[in-house]
């Protein structure tokens, strides 16, 4: 069941309210046409009827696809620097829904189903087109820690790596920059590099393997981001305001991980035509697709895993490249 509910938001040039259908939960095996509206860029993006502006509502929805064995919880950037408390909403959300604590027939198509959490939409389009083509999100994320480990690659604390683009022979990412998920350099990767890190024949990547392993977060930010930054109050509301102007690229602050800046915006302007905007007339309360509860299990193993940027990058760099 997909849901969508009507909701009126401030359009973030005019202010004028608009109607928007904001969407709470995708069924992609019932509607396909939502799934491929993530991946033209075009879901829940809209134009305001009174200036012309196009905007976009950051993501907040649970995402299933049985086909390709897909349940995502795809949370908006802004919640990234809380990912371990969102990481424990998005597990109890599927044991729920789908694992341990479901129905018997739930728990049989759970059983098919791998829960992956996101933050963005680039994160999210990445996760379907990743299964789209077969790929492993984990060794995804592996290419990602060779790519990063390049010396020419223009890391910083306000880009991410993402997959934008995947050919018979090549796999296509783009540095993304954080604060408004605009697209950077891109770079090519040989799909074969991909299936060598996949096969991981020499268990060179175990130690990495190990960190995504039962994660619902896979994803290289995880190791970069502790995931406790105290909530500011300053902090405007997830869903409602327009993002800042990016800042200049390249000029990183030693205490900003990948997604603290200005990632509190939850309406982008955005460049392309269209927007998905069927809305299915029935609701029906299944998912609980926001708050994110503070409480986050911490075990000594996770606080080992909480990584500083510095820190994960040394520990890639000790690693042999094959
Ligand atoms: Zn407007």
């Amino acid at each position: 069941m997909s849901i969508f509910r009507k909701t009126s938001l401030a359009c973030p040039a005019c202010k004028a309210a608009v109607e928007f259908d904001e969407v709470h939960s995708v069924n992609a095996d019932r509607r396909p046409d939502l799934r491929l509206a993530i991946l033209d860029d075009t879901f829940q993006q809209q134009v305001c009827p009174n200036c012309g502006r196009q905007f976009r509502l950051d993501p907040a929805f649970n995402l299933m696809d049985t086909r390709y064995g897909q349940w995502i919880d795809a949370a908006p950037l802004s919640e990234l620097k809380n990912w371990k408390a969102r990481e424990e909403h998005s597990r109890s959300l599927f044991n729920r829904a789908y694992g341990a604590e479901a129905s018997e027939l739930a728990q049989e198509i759970g059983a098919g189903l791998t829960p992956r959490l996101t933050f963005g939409w680039p994160a999210l389009r990445e996760k379907l087109l990743a299964a789209e083509n077969q790929l492993d999100d984990t060794a995804l994320e592996l290419c990602k820690a060779v790519v990063m480990r390049n010396a020419d690659s223009p890391v910083s604390a306000r880009s991410e790596l993402r997959l934008i683009d995947v050919t018979e022979d090549e796999l296509t990412f783009a540095w993304m920059l954080s604060a408004d998920e605009s697209p950077g350099p891109t770079l090519r990767l040989g799909r074969a590099l991909y299936e060598e890190v996949a096969a991981d024949g020499d268990g060179d990547w175990d130690e990495l393997k190990d960190d995504f392993a039962n994660a619902l977060f896979v994803d290289l930010n995880r190791l970069m981001i502790s995931g406790e930054a105290p909530q500011t109050p300053a902090e405007p509301p997830s869903g409602f305001t327009a993002p800042e102007a990016p800042a200049a690229a390249g000029a990183s602050a030693p205490e900003t991980a990948p997604g603290q800046t200005g990632a509190g915006a939850g309406i982008k302007d955005t460049g392309v035509a269209g927007a998905a905007e069927e809305a299915a007339a029935d609701e029906e309360e299944d998912s609980e697709t926001t708050a994110s509860e503070p409480k986050s299990k911490k075990s000594a193993g996770e606080a080992k895993k909480a990584k500083t940027k510095g820190s994960a990058k040394k520990k890639g760099d000790g690693k042999k490249k094959k």
